[in-house]
């Protein structure tokens, strides 16, 4: 693959113009929009009027006249499209942090009220899973007496045993890129008699995501990465239909309230997944998040009926084979590739670990140098069982194949002149 192939491939791509949809600095080549998505051209201006007009003229009177309070549910109809649900099913509100802790505690109360199964007083999740998820999960178990058990991902299904309450899962790994096939190992969790809770932080916008079909049981992701949200937008939560008038979530606040406006002294749940609100909804950043899942909405038209995860999707998976080829073919010897190469198996990032001195190799500092270089990736760092890995997110929306050869031809260039080895690159901050 050449440069002349890269830029052939950009002149024949249906989603190149979408990339005018956004903010993008000048030189810089920007693959790290699975940990902070790129600013949506329309967000500032979006976000001026609810702040000037909405708030500074309408007051009080937007909660009904700017629709402010249908809002976590009018962007849930648009994420529903994302994520393969109806509308109606989804609420955009809170963090992933906080979502996944409402939902975890409902899936466990729905296993012990259904079940009455004393027997099952195991949670499963991997080991490498993203460490909030385990913080949550930890808490959760001790709080309600049960147990944590951690696995690799290649004990699945063998883990699932009748001691099992639910399978926690996220979709596609944060450190890694690899994906799990979420309908067989939903159908494995449910043979075995337990649900399952779905983490999609590194999936909405990435990946294809069709929970109905899959027969999941809650789900929870991320604002603002691949959906461009902005910095802590707020995230989302799914309930399947035949578990969300079931059980109220733990944090029973007034917005999760069936008429919160009546001002009574006790609790009574909203249907549907409007009960998992919980306090006042944060306005200005979910104008944000409109701005953000409205530029990865952007690719419905162009995707011929398919939907816009569809077309993404190919055009993820070829720009991610793409840095796989160059990285290998320019770079040789150098890197070992994390994520799977299998397509069913791969996300939306690549990740490489050092061949040599897998863990405090320079691993760290080449992302620096890259940085400096205007490439900007992460790095997530390994322990006694995980390699130090440098982590390069490919968002279709904005990224283009000549992107990619720029990003390797940096990427040769810091290798050649050593630039790990500078003490400017080895300084660590304090977010990687
Ligand atoms: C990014 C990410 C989160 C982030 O959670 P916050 O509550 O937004 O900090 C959670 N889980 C996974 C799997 C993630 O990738």
């Amino acid at each position: 693959m050449t440069l002349d192939d890269c830029k052939r491939l950009d002149a024949q791509d249906p989603l190149a113009a979408l990339r005018a949809n956004f903010i993008l600095p000048e030189g810089v080549i920007y693959l790290d929009g699975n940990s902070l998505g790129v600013l949506p051209r329309a967000a500032p201006a979006r976000i001026a009027e609810v702040v000037t007009k909405e708030w500074g003229e309408g007051l009080i009177r937007s909660w009904n006249t700017a629709s402010w309070f249908d809002l976590p549910q009018r962007l849930g109809d648009k994420l529903a499209r994302l994520v393969g649900v109806g509308p109606g099913e989804v609420v955009c509100t809170d963090s992933t942090s906080v979502n996944l802790y409402k939902v975890l505690f409902a899936a466990l109360s729905q296993v012990l009220e259904a079940t009455g199964d004393t027997r099952r007083r195991t949670v499963v999740s991997e080991r490498s899973n993203f460490p909030t998820d385990l913080y949550i999960a930890e808490s959760i178990c001790r709080e309600r007496g049960f147990t944590l058990k951690l696995i690799e991902a290649r004990e699945l299904p063998a883990v699932l045993t009748d001691e099992v309450a639910v399978l926690m899962l996220t979709h596609v790994n944060y450190r890694t890129g690899a994906m799990h096939d979420m309908k067989a190992i939903t159908a494995a969790a449910h043979a075995a008699g337990a649900l399952t809770v779905w983490d999609l932080a590194h999936s909405a916008g990435a990946v294809p995501v069709a929970l109905a079909d899959a027969g999941a049981d809650f789900a929870i992701g991320c604002g603002y990465k691949y959906l461009n949200g902005g910095p802590g937008a707020p995230a989302f939560v799914w309930a399947h239909p035949r578990h969300v008038d079931r059980f109220a979530q733990p944090l029973s606040g007034w917005f999760g309230h069936a008429a919160p406006f009546e001002f009574t002294p006790h609790y009574r749940p909203a249907s549907g997944v409007s009960r998992y609100l919980c306090g006042t909804q944060p306005i200005v950043a979910l104008a944000g998040l409109e701005c953000g899942l409205d530029s990865v909405l952007a690719a419905e038209p162009l995707a011929g009926g398919r939907g816009a995860m569809a077309v993404l999707r190919e055009k993820s998976l070829a720009l991610t084979d793409a840095f796989i080829a160059l990285v290998e073919a320019r770079c040789p010897g150098r890197f070992t590739l994390v994520t799977p190469r299998a397509h069913a198996e791969r996300g939306s990032q690549v990740c490489l670990a050092l061949t040599e001195g897998a863990v405090g190799g320079g691993a760290y500092a080449m992302v620096q140098a890259l940085i400096a270089r205007g490439v900007i990736g992460d790095f997530r760092a390994g322990d006694a069982r995980m390699p130090d890995i440098l982590r390069f997110g490919f968002t279709p929306l904005y990224v283009g194949f000549e992107d990619v050869w720029n990003a390797v031809e940096q990427m040769v260039q810091m290798l050649e002149a050593e630039q790990w080895k500078l003490p400017e690159f080895n300084q660590k901050l304090a977010v990687t």
